[in-house]
């Protein structure tokens, strides 16, 4: 090698480059150099003959985008796709997500967080936030992160509690004091420190009705004495706002700000219900969104006032929600509904753009989970998490512009390449972390007669 050379870990070439930085630049035709885990140099036009790389791929034709952030999903929900389809939220939960979630067990968790991530990172997810409330037995959390680590997934795992919630149908075995929940994160955040950026531990009440006021302030003294994030449901439904008024004579956002809860270190998911009173609060203290169409619409909950938010300044991002209430972790197929529904109900077209919803999918994302200074754009130094995205299959083809056709044209065949942290997790259909597909299909089929079994022995009551 001539001493001028310069060695890098990838060299991806040929591309069209969204960079979806600040300029929301995008590059024609031109090259990504990584090392290591960092983007290191990026260019127009061919790399100079002086750059080399252990890998290179010619991505002629093809687009690169920063890697996708969904910034909502439970992963244990994946062994429950199409149980209680067709009910509302609190009958949907009783009727699929709370037994089965009550008697599943830690190598359950691991292989339901193996499927999810897998199917996350096909649809161009480089991070997945895994909101976790099985709160009964800490080696559920620890199946439930092995699974996630397997796939070579960025994982924010949002360790939740319920101290309280029995009459909403809430197993009393997943319900702990908030002290007793705190103590828990810190094990968590104890015991995975080694990970790094590669897993975040967060926690956060799961939902208003599972928590008491004196829950919210435990959890609330606990992340600001240890900087850590949260976050939580809210304004799903009316029932929040419902049992906010029956138990605290306010509407729940409001509480909340009282007691010092709204915070940038919060994201809201779901946010169907807010009113404009409410979005100015979220906008006053820096608190983050996190969008969730496909579910919002499954579970007949309404659709989230996002317009209103973004002109608000306030940011949002997209989550896929449980597999069970979407029922997939397809991202792609997030991205299409969270700007389609915008549309179809304010019946305005420009309500919401394939830009913008590229955006919310990536720097929305990256700002939502705190990490806008190391992900959700295509730029030097920061983290090498990047798609790969192949236009030339009949949904997708012929793509004019870019943003549309990942928007409204695409489905995980699209995906070629996924990046995290510099290492290629996914290439051509190849999952790098070897997992075999359809091996994981006949381990669940099996867990999943195991389960059966349980339920029918009542053993959610039980536990
Ligand atoms: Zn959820």
């Amino acid at each position: 090698m001539n001493k001028s050379n310069t060695q890098y870990d990838l060299l991806i070439t040929n591309a069209t480059i969204c960079t979806m930085n600040e300029d929301m630049q995008v590059i024609g035709r031109g090259f990504v150099a990584v090392t290591d885990d960092r983007i290191a140099m990026i260019g127009s036009g061919e790399p100079s003959s002086s750059m080399n790389a252990s890998d290179v791929i010619d991505a002629d034709g093809q687009v690169l985008f920063p890697g996708f952030i969904n910034t909502h999903t439970h992963i244990f929900q994946s062994f429950l796709k199409g149980l209680g389809a067709d009910h509302q939220l609190i009958e949907w939960l009783n009727r699929s997500a709370l037994p089965y979630g009550a008697v599943m067990t830690p190598h359950q968790h691991r292989l339901a967080a193996q499927l999810t991530c897998m199917e996350a990172i096909r649809s161009g997810c480089t991070t997945l936030c895994e909101f976790f409330y099985t709160d009964q037995d800490p080696e559920l959390a620890d199946g439930c992160i092995a699974g996630m680590m397997d796939t070579g997934i960025r994982s924010v795992f949002i360790r939740t509690f319920q101290d309280r919630g029995e009459d909403y149908g809430m197993p009393a075995c997943m319900v702990q004091p908030a002290e007793e929940a705190m103590r828990e994160v810190e094990r968590l955040r104890t015991e995975y420190r080694d990970h790094g950026d590669m897993l975040s531990i967060w926690t956060g009440p799961d939902v208003t009705w599972s928590t008491s006021a004196e829950g919210y302030r435990t959890m609330l003294d606990y992340c600001k004495a240890h900087d850590v994030r949260y976050a939580m449901h809210i304004d799903e439904t009316e029932v929040d706002d419902a049992m906010c008024q029956a138990t605290y004579d306010s509407d729940i956002v409001p509480m909340l700000e009282g007691m010092g809860f709204l915070g940038d270190h919060m994201l809201g998911v779901h946010c169907v219900n807010l009113t404009d009173d409410e979005i100015d609060a979220f906008a006053r203290h820096g608190v983050s969104v996190s969008y969730n169409p496909v579910s919002n619409m499954y579970l007949g909950s309404g659709v989230a006032p996002i317009r209103e938010c973004l002109d608000k300044g306030i940011t949002v991002s997209i989550g896929t929600d449980g597999a069970a209430s979407n029922n997939t972790t397809d991202f792609l197929e997030a991205m299409k509904f969270a700007a389609l529904i915008q549309k179809g109900f304010s019946r305005d077209a420009a309500r919401i753009t394939a830009r913008e919803t590229v955006a919310m999918a990536t720097v929305g994302g990256a700002k939502a989970i705190g990490m806008q200074q190391s992900l959700g754009s295509i730029e030097v130094g920061k983290k090498a998490d990047m798609v790969l995205f192949e236009p030339r299959h009949l949904k997708s083809m012929p793509m004019h512009d870019p943003y549309a056709t990942v928007v409204y044209s695409s489905s995980p065949e699209n995906i070629s390449t996924t990046i995290v942290n510099g290492k290629v997790v996914y290439r051509d259909g190849v999952f790098a972390c070897g997992i075999d597909e359809r091996q994981l299909s006949r381990d669940i089929d099996e867990e999943l007669r195991k389960l059966r079994v349980a339920l029918s022995l009542d053993e959610v009551q039980a536990c």
